[in-house]
């Protein structure tokens, strides 16, 4: 199969030819038939399976023909990153078109977006919360929006935009095509759906599971032994390219710092680093000049580095659909790729989830040479109070009644 089939304009195969894109990927063959006759789309596909160019590709193929100076495609994404990802997919398909789109987030300065609604760029690829800023002053008109995707959805979801992302919709022209792109489709999607899309084809590729190409292993660890065993980890694999996972803001930020400690190249990409930091980390890391990224969940969604070769879960995920965003940045395009995960005796049951999804035992690998046997840190002595025996033995009386409704209450956090 070959992008000849799809009968695009003559720009666009010279946008494909410059991308390096000899075949169409199966989501770009599923999908693209459907999406160039003006089809509403339901896809369910991960990043990495090449959805962004089956989405963009049909889409510059009908703007290239039509009104120009005026917003007539809107990509509304949850993150910066992934943002930026499908503005220069846009940027390299569409090159030979003169199309131009420009990427909407919040944490920069407004002015040059502002700028670009103003010169009337074609494509918008936004973030839901900054663009409905700017619908509100007046400075994004959505009234001509021929092509609406919602990519991530799940994500969106989660992160809890899907209040704005309704927002955005209700400003947009009724008449439009609407594609609807997410990994997982968990009830609330299942609706967004069927609010707003009208008799969609349903494409599913590479359905939640992670590419076959990632080869899986544990490596069970007492929590206090983690740091230690990831350093050994790292220094017995190659280490050109890995992306290390931890569960919050705050452990990413210290762990890069042990790991820049034991000499590594290493940077960090998560909620509390500035946009420009983020920037620099994610280009850095593509680049080659970081070896490791330390990240969180939430920053890395949807991340396009072509050439990751170790994922490794620092801490294990919360959901089985967590697994797969984070395992889907390896193994990228038929690449072959290996997932680490740490686990500790708590993390029983999300590998028993895990494995069900998976279809599979995962196997539980140790360290040779590791001395595993290491004690834990004694815990520092917490001050406690005294037993209420003391206190009635200090002749206190103790009366012991349930709480009332209203203590019960206030101690949950009930109204
Ligand atoms: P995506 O799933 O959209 O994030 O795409 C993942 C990667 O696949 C990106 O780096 C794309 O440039 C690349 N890609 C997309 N389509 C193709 C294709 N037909 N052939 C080769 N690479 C592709």
């Amino acid at each position: 199969m070959s992008f000849v089939q799809f009968n695009l304009d003559a720009r666009l195969m010279t946008g494909i030819q410059r991308a390096g894109y000899t075949d169409p990927t199966p989501i770009q063959t599923a999908a693209m038939p459907a999406a160039l006759t003006g089809q509403d789309l339901i896809g369910t596909a991960q990043t990495g399976t090449g959805k962004t160019a089956a989405f963009v590709l049909p889409i510059l193929n009908k703007l290239v023909n039509g009104a120009r100076n005026r917003t007539r495609a809107l990509i509304v994404t949850p993150t910066r990153e992934l943002a930026e990802q499908i503005h220069d997919t846009i940027s390299q398909l569409g090159n030979a078109t003169n199309l131009r789109s420009a990427t909407i987030y919040g944490g920069v300065g407004a002015t040059p977006q502002i700028k670009a609604l103003r010169s009337g760029v074609e494509i918008l690829v936004a973030c839901p919360g900054r663009l409905l800023d700017l619908i509100a002053q007046g400075h994004a008109k959505l009234d001509f929006v021929e092509f609406l995707v919602l990519d991530e959805a799940d994500r969106m979801f989660d992160m809890g935009f899907l209040p704005d992302v309704k927002r955005i919709i209700a400003r947009l022209p009724v008449r439009r095509q609407t594609m609807l792109f997410s990994a997982t489709f968990p009830r609330e999607i299942e609706q967004l759906a069927s609010q707003t899309l009208r008799n969609p084809q349903r494409i599913a590729i590479g359905l939640s599971r992670p590419a076959i190409t990632v080869t899986h292993a544990l490596y069970p660890v007492p929590q206090h032994l983690k740091a230690g065993l990831l350093m050994q980890l790292l220094k017995r694999t190659d280490t050109n390219s890995v992306l290390i996972f931890t569960r919050t803001k705050h452990r990413a930020q210290k762990l890069a710092m042990q790991i820049e400690n034991s000499g590594f190249r290493v940077t960090s990409l998560h909620g509390n680093r500035s946009q420009g930091q983020r920037q620099e980390a994610l280009n850095g890391f593509k680049r080659g000049r970081y070896q490791i990224m330390v990240a969180t969940d939430i920053a890395a969604r949807g991340l396009d580095v072509e050439s990751i070769s170790h994922v490794i879960n620092y801490d294990i995920p919360d959901t089985a659909d967590a697994y797969i965003h984070r395992i889907g940045r390896t193994g990228r395009m038929e690449r072959a790729g290996d997932a680490f995960t740490l686990v500790t005796p708590e993390d029983h049951e999300m590998v028993r989830e895990l494995e069900k999804i998976m279809g599979q035992k995962l196997p539980k690998l140790t360290l040779e040479d590791y001395d595993y046997s290491v004690a834990a840190p004694a815990k520092p002595v917490v001050s406690q109070r005294p037993p209420r025996q003391t206190l009635a033995a200090r002749g206190v009386k103790v009366i012991s009644r349930p709480a009332s409704r209203f203590q019960q209450n206030h101690r949950t956090g009930n109204k």
